[in-house]
């Protein structure tokens, strides 16, 4: 195993230091969504640093949160950004991720339900109740580092809200968390200053990168196969899921995939 040279980022707003609220922050119609999405650009480019001061020589910033998400007039001039919606189809976006080293999370919230968890959610806040894996209540982390793991790239940091660190450290024991806000309820939060986060993102990054360079993260993988369950909040979203290839109807709000590979199934 070579030292760290490539790095595929996952970005998504909620996580970021600062930010507390859908509808003003994280929403693309929010009156404080321009200055949202300038902080979690400048925490993206906190991390680059960081990746860059432990040898990482290219970074691929992926815009999770949604077009936009990112200000790209902001962002690192060592970094490329994956960007646009609808996002290409995952057999395209598969290829490009796996041609990376390693993956990281930046500005991560916890999953749909977790109590103390800044705005956390799974997916959408608006549409959906949960999602279970193998019986397993599943985030956004678990969906992500499941597939990276089956492309063989392993997430070694997560930078997000404590709840969405403590989800991380679950899934990946050896993962590096930063956690640069504390969530007291969904729309409260205790947050680090811009300087403290960036400077704590900046040298989770470096560390991270030091310790898998020094004894590799095994990218994660569960037994399977698979069968993925989301609840809806409404009928009318289980309605549009149920008329999809490979879907079946398990009640009125939830939908059921099955499979044997993850990437089939989780982001389709
Ligand atoms: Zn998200």
């Amino acid at each position: 195993m070579g030292l760290v040279k490539k790095v595929v980022m996952l970005t998504d707003l909620e996580g970021v230091a600062g930010i507390t609220s859908f509808e003003d922050q994280a929403f693309s119609s929010g009156r404080y969504y321009d200055s949202a999405r300038r902080l979690l650009t400048a925490e993206v480019n906190a991390a680059i640093d960081g990746l860059m001061q432990a040898g990482v020589e290219e970074a691929l910033v992926i815009d999770g949160h949604g077009a936009g998400g990112i200000a790209y007039e902001e962002l690192h001039e060592r970094a490329t950004l994956l960007h646009g919606r609808p996002l290409a189809p995952w057999h395209r976006l598969a290829p490009v991720i796996a041609d990376h080293d390693a993956a990281i999370l930046v500005g991560q919230h916890a999953m749909a339900g977790a109590v103390t968890g800044v705005l956390s959610h799974t997916q959408s806040s608006r549409t959906i109740d949960y999602y279970r894996l193998n019986d397993q209540p599943i985030g956004e982390t678990a969906q992500f580092a499941l597939c990276c793991g089956e492309l063989g790239v392993p997430v070694i940091l997560l930078t997000g809200d404590a709840d969405a660190c403590a989800e991380a450290r679950e899934l990946i024991s050896d993962i590096v968390t930063v956690a640069v806000k504390q969530g007291l309820g969904r729309t409260t939060a205790i947050s680090l200053s811009p300087t403290q986060a960036r400077r704590a993102i900046r040298e989770g990054a470096t560390l991270a990168i030091a310790k898998h360079n020094r004894s590799p993260l095994t990218p994660l993988r569960w037994p399977g196969p698979y069968t993925l369950e989301i609840r809806y909040f409404f009928t009318t979203d289980a309605d549009a899921r149920a008329s999809q290839a490979g879907a079946e109807r398990v009640d009125d709000r939830t939908i059921r995939f099955t499979g044997d590979s993850l990437l089939e199934i989780i982001y389709r």
